[in-house]
């Protein structure tokens, strides 16, 4: 059996290493456009790869992709992240798994996963050529026709190819799957935090809350965690966990949207107010900076009074019930606007791509093209922070390369 992968990276080599495990005496090829296999991973989580996460219950971690949720619930019973962690593990790389979940190798480099990927290549005897770009694919009887984009090579025939070509960032980088008879889904970027060029929160920057609320108004759209103020708007897991829902709604509203933000984790208005009035009884004569109820940094504290236009020379004695509503109203309901997106240097992935009504969901195979499979980004299947893009990587290509 001739058996071709199109893209070098982690889902192309890790379902490559897949095929020979279950096929021995399989041919496989990987054929990749660029020099350089695994150039993702190598940049991977700032250069340590977030290899997956620490999260062991499919339920749980199926919620993390908001495309794709419902193929991962089920592909993740096959292969999911305490498979990968074995995987690797038992490979010679060992793992450690921080406080917030995230797996990285225990080297902090991602070379220890490159290095494990491409020797495990090697030894099982798998090539990768390299300045081999796939430019599209025909159907010949049984087999596939694989067209390379350099008109010196000529065209080769497979008996099983997989597509593992990562995200494509246009619309046109499908279009050769769509004349095989697929639906794509327009993609569009995920995962990037917010500018807010006119708010001057910015003078904040370096100080992060955690947990926080953001939400979009006139949609369901709400996340909560740990947020961060930057010099240019905000960021932290619970804007890119919003940015990953809210993707597409993002999209159409051009990246100008406004957003709330509950510095208190508290929705219900009436019981920030009983803690802001717990605060008056006890320090009646001391200033509004010098007391902190919900214990939010100092710098953020300030410019809060300043918001709810209370000065920082009065005391907690003379707020009243109107300057105790404008207050309890900034610190559960404070409305910013975000003009613009930022990518997120450790890790972006798009969103988008094979429809997954096209694909078999136990078998990774096109229900439109017999014998071709995908794996990996160029699926419409993407996760939040946190390993699970990698995971939805390693999970449809281990399914890939059984073949079935
Ligand atoms: C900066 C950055 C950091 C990241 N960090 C993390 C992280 O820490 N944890 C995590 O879970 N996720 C992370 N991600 C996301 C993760 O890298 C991707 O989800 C993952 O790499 C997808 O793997 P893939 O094999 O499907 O695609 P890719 O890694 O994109 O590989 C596709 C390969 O196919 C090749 N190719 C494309 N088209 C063709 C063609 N026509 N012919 C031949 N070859 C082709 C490409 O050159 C490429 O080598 C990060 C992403 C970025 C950009």
């Amino acid at each position: 059996m001739d058996v071709a992968i199109i893209g070098g990276g982690a889902a192309g080599y890790f379902s490559a290493i897949s095929i020979k495990e279950n096929f021995p005496d399989a041919t496989v090829v990987i054929f990749e456009k660029t020099r350089h296999p695994l150039a993702k991973v190598r940049i991977s989580g700032g250069g340590r790869c977030n290899v997956t996460n620490g999260n062991t219950s499919i339920s749980e971690l199926a919620k993390a992709y908001p495309r794709g949720k419902a193929l991962m619930k089920q592909a993740l019973r096959v292969f999911n992240t305490k498979h990968t962690m074995e995987w690797f593990e038992s490979r010679g790389v060992p793992l450690f798994t921080q406080d917030d979940m995230r797996v990285f190798p225990v080297s902090q480099d991602s070379s220890s996963i490159v290095d494990c990927l491409l020797d495990q290549a090697e030894d099982l005897g798998i090539v990768c050529e390299f300045w081999s770009g796939i430019e599209r694919i025909s159907k010949i009887s049984n087999q596939l026709e694989l067209h390379f984009t350099r008109q010196d090579l000529p065209p080769r025939n497979f008996d099983k190819v997989i597509i593992a070509s990562g995200g494509s960032p246009r619309p046109e980088g499908l279009k050769w799957l769509e004349k095989l008879g697929h639906e794509t889904v327009e993609p569009v970027p995920s995962l990037f935090t917010f500018n807010m060029p006119n708010e001057s929160i910015v003078e904040l920057t370096g100080v992060a809350v955690n947990p926080v609320l953001v939400s979009i108004p006139g949609t369901t759209l709400k996340t909560r965690g740990p947020l961060l103020i930057t010099h240019w708007g905000l960021s932290g897991p619970v804007i890119l966990k919003l940015s990953a829902f809210g993707a597409r709604i993002f999209n159409e509203k051009d990246y100008n949207f406004e957003l709330l933000v509950n510095w208190v984790d508290q929705t219900n208005h009436e019981l920030v107010l009983d803690q802001l009035n717990a605060t008056i009884t006890g320090h009646s004569r001391k200033l509004l900076p010098n007391i902190r109820p919900f214990g939010l940094p100092d710098r953020l504290w300030r410019y809060l009074i300043q918001k709810s236009e209370l000065s920082l020379t009065k005391q907690w004695g003379e707020l009243g019930n109107r300057g105790m509503n404008k207050l309890a109203s900034v610190l559960t309901n404070d409305m910013y606007s975000v003009s613009g997106k930022t990518g997120f240097k450790d890790e972006f992935v798009t969103c988008g791509g094979v429809n997954l009504e096209s694909i078999d969901a136990k078998t990774m195979q096109s229900k439109v093209c017999k014998n071709l499979y995908f794996a990996g980004e160029i699926l419409d299947i993407d996760g939040i922070t946190g390993g699970y893009n990698f995971q939805a990587a390693w999970t449809t290509a281990y399914i890939a390369g059984k073949l079935n």
